[in-house]
């Protein structure tokens, strides 16, 4: 992963200002996004998902599973590309033996992001990942 001149201590005040204005939209797919999950997935794995709160069931999902496997795995960096889920966890902090196990789990979810509205988490026959110009996975309702 290519590195700027931010330093570490501004790129962590980033994500928490990223993280109280995402925290502002606290409704996903009407279920209550708790707060204290979403700073407890920054304080555990040490960064916070760069897309918007539709994707956090899934992240929060795929955290779970990870966390089974590898309870003190950490992340690098989660964000949109190209309408998809990347979810890049930090390599070393897994064991050789669970890679396998744990990018299957990392596939599995960024497939699933592909037909999940990144804005509000529905996953309907609305939810369509369009080209060329501006590429995301959104519902009818958030494409407007
Ligand atoms: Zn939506």
């Amino acid at each position: 992963m290519a590195h700027s001149i931010v330093t570490e201590p501004v790129r962590a005040g980033i994500q928490r200002f990223v993280l109280t204005l995402a925290l502002s939209q606290k409704r996903v797919n009407g279920r209550h996004m708790s707060e204290d999950r979403m700073l407890q997935f920054y304080e555990s794995r040490g960064t916070y998902p760069e897309c918007q709160a539709g994707w956090y069931r899934l992240i929060l999902d795929l955290d779970a599973k990870i966390g089974s496997i590898e309870p003190g795995y950490k992340v690098d960096q989660i964000k949109e590309k190209f309408g998809g889920l990347r979810f890049y966890y930090d390599e070393i902090s897994v064991n050789d033996d669970n890679r396998e196990r744990v990018d299957k789990l990392v596939d599995a979810a960024e497939q699933i992001s592909y037909t999940t509205c990144e804005v509000c988490g529905v996953s309907d026959s609305t939810v369509t990942t369009s080209g060329p110009c501006w590429v995301k996975t959104l519902c009818s309702e958030h494409r407007k």
